[in-house]
């Protein structure tokens, strides 16, 4: 969702880095970039005029401070400005629920509501998981008014791994509401996400079904889906709700799709209410916990190397993870630190995916043919690897002509393939010692 801002900032601030000196042209420039970036991100008017005079009263207000680069200022007031506007204040607290919680799920129809539902449930189990706990996890519907959303969501919670209840009312919602409650409150299940009816517009008949649920069950959250690809239009859908049914925190769905990041701009500004989460994908492991500050360091290209260890976090388990740590802090790899280290970078997903994350390449221009080049040599190199022995992963001096011509045809290549891998191997190395000398790891 954020890419598109950070390929256009990416490009403002290269132009203006380097330079000692920034006159008042360079400047007015770089701010009428920042405001026409924006604009096309389809950031609301009245916000980006707010953004850019709060940049301009920044710039007059900053002592000019001799050791840091003005084009370096300049990139700071603007990344704490986007934070600002993000409501990094609001929304940097953990999510968390008290035990017993209803989370009552609000939104539009095809907002996303009922794969959002499931994708909540899955990350609170998981939450507890990590702290070595279970939870008692229950999904329910009162989703009457679009055919088939009960049936979606029970589908879903096998796929969650959490139990569902289809409530024996099935025409009215706020009935079948309080019906869930008493079946969940007898049955002492720990968290109940009750997906709700949207319509395909606001409608009153849906906000006051809502409110009477609310009333009536007391739900201790409520949160409200929007569908980010509906961009400035998802504020009055949040106005509406929120006028009717306050809610505690919203999640923005579809961010994989290509919208431009105005609706989280928009909704900070206007609701003031935190982001909880982002959709990223029509799978329901795909929701990010939304952190401004990091949306803040990515749209600056400054590399977002905080969610690259989540991720990897995720992926890497714990033996792995001290093993690479001690490969770096020794700054001395060998051919299988080499081997795993290709692996995970298969594991965390394509190169495209990761160069986002590693600073200074966020902006850089990588053609799709230079992608594919990369992780086609990934694989070769694998393969490269599989067909050493042992003892010439330790120690690859030992290669000699006829083993690598062994090794060359095991792997299906040929011994230029094997040198060329030997050649990046070393190049490693030197960067392992490299982030040695600079404190890195
Ligand atoms: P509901 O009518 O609000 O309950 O919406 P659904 O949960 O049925 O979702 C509507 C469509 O949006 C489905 O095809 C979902 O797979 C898709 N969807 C939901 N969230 C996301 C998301 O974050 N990214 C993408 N790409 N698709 C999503």
């Amino acid at each position: 969702m954020f890419d598109f801002l950070s390929e256009k900032f990416s490009s403002i601030f290269s132009r203006l880095t380097g330079k000692g000196y920034l006159s008042e042209d360079n400047l007015q420039e770089a701010i009428l970039k920042v405001k026409d970036a924006l604009l096309e991100a389809d950031v609301p008017y009245k916000l980006v005029e707010e953004f850019v005079e709060s940049i301009k009263t920044d710039l007059i207000g900053k002592k000019v401070i001799k050791s840091i680069k003005p084009s370096e200022q300049f990139v700071k007031i603007v990344h704490d400005r986007l934070l600002h506007f993000l409501g990094a204040e609001a929304s940097e607290n953990e999510f968390s629920l008290q035990i017993p919680s209803t989370v009552m799920v609000m939104g539009l129809q095809g907002s996303g509501k009922t794969t959002t539902t499931a994708k909540l449930a899955l990350f609170i189990l998981k939450q507890a998981k990590k702290r070595g706990k279970d939870r008692k996890i229950l999904l329910a519907s009162v989703d009457f008014y679009r055919p088939a959303a009960i049936d979606q969501l029970e589908i879903l919670s096998k796929q969650v791994g959490v139990d569902f209840y289809r409530a024996k009312e099935c025409v009215d919602p706020v009935i079948a509401a309080k019906e869930i409650n008493n079946y969940a409150k007898n049955n002492r299940f720990e968290i109940v996400f009750l997906d709700t009816a949207g319509r395909l517009h606001i409608d009153s008949d849906m906000l006051d079904q809502l409110k009477q649920i609310d009333n009536n069950i007391k739900p201790k959250c409520k949160i409200l889906v929007l569908d980010s690809m509906t961009g400035q239009e998802s504020i009055s859908v949040a106005t509406s709700f929120d006028k009717v049914i306050p809610f505690n925190s919203a999640i923005l769905t579809k961010i994989d799709s290509d919208t431009r990041g105005g609706a989280a701009f928009a909704f900070r500004y206007f609701l003031k209410k935190p982001i909880s989460f982002v959709g990223s994908g029509e799978k329901i492991e795909d929701l990010e916990v939304f952190r401004p500050k990091r949306v803040a360091d990515r749209i600056l290209g400054m590399g977002d190397i905080l969610s690259l260890v989540e991720k990897a976090e995720e992926k890497f388990n714990q033996a792995e993870q001290e093993s690479l740590f001690g490969v770096f802090s020794g700054g001395k790899m060998n051919l299988q630190d080499f081997a795993n280290q290709i692996e995970m970078v298969g594991r965390l997903g394509s190169f495209s995916n990761i160069m986002k994350y590693i600073p200074g390449m966020a902006g850089a221009k990588i053609s799709p043919e230079m992608l594919q080049k990369g992780e086609v040599e990934v694989k070769r190199f694998k393969a490269i690897i599989a067909s050493m022995t042992k003892k010439e992963r330790y120690f690859p001096k030992i290669l000699d002509g006829s083993r690598k011509q062994r090794i060359a045809k095991g792997a299906g290549v040929n011994v230029e393939d094997v040198n060329i891998l030997l050649q990046r191997f070393e190049q490693s190395q030197q960067y392992a010692k490299l982030l040695k000398k600079h404190g890195r790891f």
